[in-house]
């Protein structure tokens, strides 16, 4: 999982040279300090990730960060997925739920996204602003940062709740700008580096911040900002590598 620009560098050399690298950092982090719950590995801690080498991010050996290793226990121990049948409907799928979730038996799985080749072979295309899919036809629908790139947001977050069955509910998680109270967003701003220096990343169009469950409840959702890291000790952080406050945006219909 290196960035997109070393991704390009290294062309079809990348997979190669991201085994060589996990490989080694299996082994510089070999230990038993902390425990991804994906993988069930042990390391002395995660390794670094991203542009600010942020620490204990990273599984040598699934690849999962922070926010995969949490969505994968709350999974578990907060919602009913693995515990009767239903329709999912994954928009941008993350490849470790993606790998995890087609084979549960009690899931009906799709996978989906507008630009398909960008994820797991067998995701399908999908056009969450101009679909014909009936209104209420999925049990779950798990959105990860999808909405910061999508200009029509609102449309979007509304769509969701038409898709989703009564009753239903789904993970829409989005990066929150810790440092202010309202998301941050200008139509003016279309130049890829600025919009990399203010909203994150290049293709992003907006930065939220504490604000965006309401946004998402204008959509008619029940939004829950569940902060489920405050249910694990400090040491527990630790050893499972999440941020700390890294809040589960849990959604109903
Ligand atoms: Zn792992």
């Amino acid at each position: 999982m290196l960035s997109t620009k070393s991704k390009e560098a290294l062309g079809p050399l990348f997979p190669i040279a991201n085994k060589l690298r996990l490989a080694f950092l299996k082994l510089k982090y070999a230990g038993n300090k902390v425990l991804c719950p994906c993988c069930d590995s042990s390391y002395s801690e995660f390794a670094p990730f991203g542009n600010d080498r942020r620490q204990n991010a990273w599984c040598p050996n699934c690849e999962s960060l922070e926010r995969h290793r949490l969505l994968w226990m709350y999974f578990e121990n907060k919602t009913d997925l693995y515990k009767r049948p239903l329709k999912v409907l994954h928009i941008a799928p993350e490849t470790i739920f993606f790998n995890h979730f087609r084979k549960q038996s009690n899931i009906e799985y799709y996978p989906v996204d507008i630009f398909p080749n960008l994820y797991p072979k067998g995701t399908l295309h999908f056009d969450l602003l101009n679909h014909n899919v009936p209104d209420n036809s999925y049990d779950v629908i798990i959105c990860n940062h999808v909405f910061q790139y999508i200009e029509e947001d609102r449309k979007a977050m509304k769509n969701i709740y038409n898709l989703m069955k009564p009753g239903g509910w789904g993970i829409m998680q989005v990066p929150i700008n810790t440092k202010t109270l309202t998301t941050h967003e200008d139509a003016s701003i279309t130049d890829p580096l600025e919009r990399e220096k203010i909203f994150g990343l290049k293709e992003h169009v907006r930065y939220y911040s504490y604000d965006y469950a309401d946004r998402l409840r204008e959509s008619g959702l029940v939004v829950k900002v569940d902060d489920y890291t405050a249910e694990f000790t400090d040491e527990d952080i630790f050893k499972y590598g999440f941020f700390k406050g890294d809040a589960v945006y849990y959604c109903s219909k």
